[in-house]
């Protein structure tokens, strides 16, 4: 016999709209803190088109699905339902803050989790869709073992270009910086990457030529070809959903990140957010350890704040 009977209401004390790296990873520290949680999943992680998760502690080169799949497996002693539909709207209510779903159907609870993600915005390059995560990357720390003997480009230019290169360096033996355009470099920048024998083209940029798992070349507009087996490039990103602007959180200057204490708050009380979402530092691991603290952060301010309205 349980000693304190949960009610039979349809209510949750938490709803978390993601269900990846960091939405599951706070979703365990909340079920096993005896919450009731509703997790929305609106479809597959970001990185999902790479066929392993690299640098993730004890899952090193685990295909992304599979970290999931475990993450789901080991929710299931608790109270945590996960629903395969995304939240379309959000509203703060008298309750705490209720969600309308793809479905029409609506959930309610006193305080909101997001770790909806990123979407990564790819240079308009023909192929480099097609081989995002399979030769194409954006992180070193992610993909750098792999191409450590391999020819690799960088795709950037000015001050994000020249650092990609010189971090590039670390793993390729043979690094190009291909600018797609003038190159946008200081002298100090051109005489370090020539110091690092970083070879610089800056002949427009066509295609890149490859099928999956096999990047063949940098096709450029000149009709020249680079061989290459990887490229990396930091494209520009944006959030993967409007929850938090539809609730009025603070961005970062530049308005890609929702601004969060170290904990995951952001500006709106009872709004947490975590994961890719709230900054530029961006793994797996990452994103479920931001989860985890937020999830701890979150069940104490219910504990111990007004969040709960009796
Ligand atoms: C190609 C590629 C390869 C990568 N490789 C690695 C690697 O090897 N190692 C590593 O550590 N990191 C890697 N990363 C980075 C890693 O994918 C992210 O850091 C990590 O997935 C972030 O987790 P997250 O939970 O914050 O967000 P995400 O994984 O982006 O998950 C966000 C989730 O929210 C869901 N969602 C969005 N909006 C809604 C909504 N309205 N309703 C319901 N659900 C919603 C999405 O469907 C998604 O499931 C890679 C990234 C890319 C792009």
């Amino acid at each position: 016999m349980l000693k304190f009977p949960r009610p039979a209401q349809p209510t949750y004390d938490v709803l978390i709209v993601g269900a990846s790296n960091a939405g599951l990873s706070a979703a365990l520290v909340l079920g096993r803190a005896r919450r009731r949680v509703l997790v929305l999943d609106g479809g597959p992680p970001r990185n999902a088109p790479a066929f392993h998760t690299h640098s993730f502690f004890t899952r090193d080169g685990a295909a992304p699905q599979e970290v999931l799949r475990i993450g789901r497996e080991q929710l299931r002693p608790y109270d945590v339902e996960i629903c395969a539909t995304a939240a379309t709207k959000v509203r703060p209510t008298a309750e705490g803050f209720t969600l309308t779903l793809a479905t029409g159907a609506e959930a309610t609870a006193p305080a909101l989790l997001l770790a909806t993600g990123v979407a990564d915005e790819l240079p308009p390059v023909p192929g480099l869709a097609e081989l995002w995560g399979r030769g194409a990357y954006h992180c070193p720390y992610c993909h750098g073992w792999e191409n450590r003997y391999n020819r690799v480009a960088v795709y950037g230019r000015g001050e994000a270009g020249y650092q990609q290169a010189v971090l590039l360096h670390q793993w390729s033996p043979e690094l190009t910086l291909c600018t797609d355009g003038p190159a946008d470099l200081t002298p100090a920048q051109q005489e370090h990457l020539a110091r690092l024998q970083v070879r610089v083209l800056e002949n427009p940029v066509a295609a890149l030529d490859g099928s999956i798992r096999c990047l063949r070349a940098l096709e450029f507009q000149d009709g020249s070809r680079l061989g290459i087996d990887a490229l990396f490039l930091r494209p520009m990103q944006r959030q993967r959903s409007d929850l938090a602007a539809q609730l009025g959180c603070a961005f970062s200057p530049d308005g890609t990140f929702v601004q969060v204490t170290e904990t995951g708050l952001t500006s709106v009380p009872g709004v947490y957010a975590v994961g890719d979402m709230a900054g530029p530092l961006q793994q797996a691991l990452l994103a479920a350890a931001s989860g985890t603290r937020a999830a701890a952060a979150l069940n104490n301010e219910l504990i111990f704040s007004s969040l709960i309205t009796a």
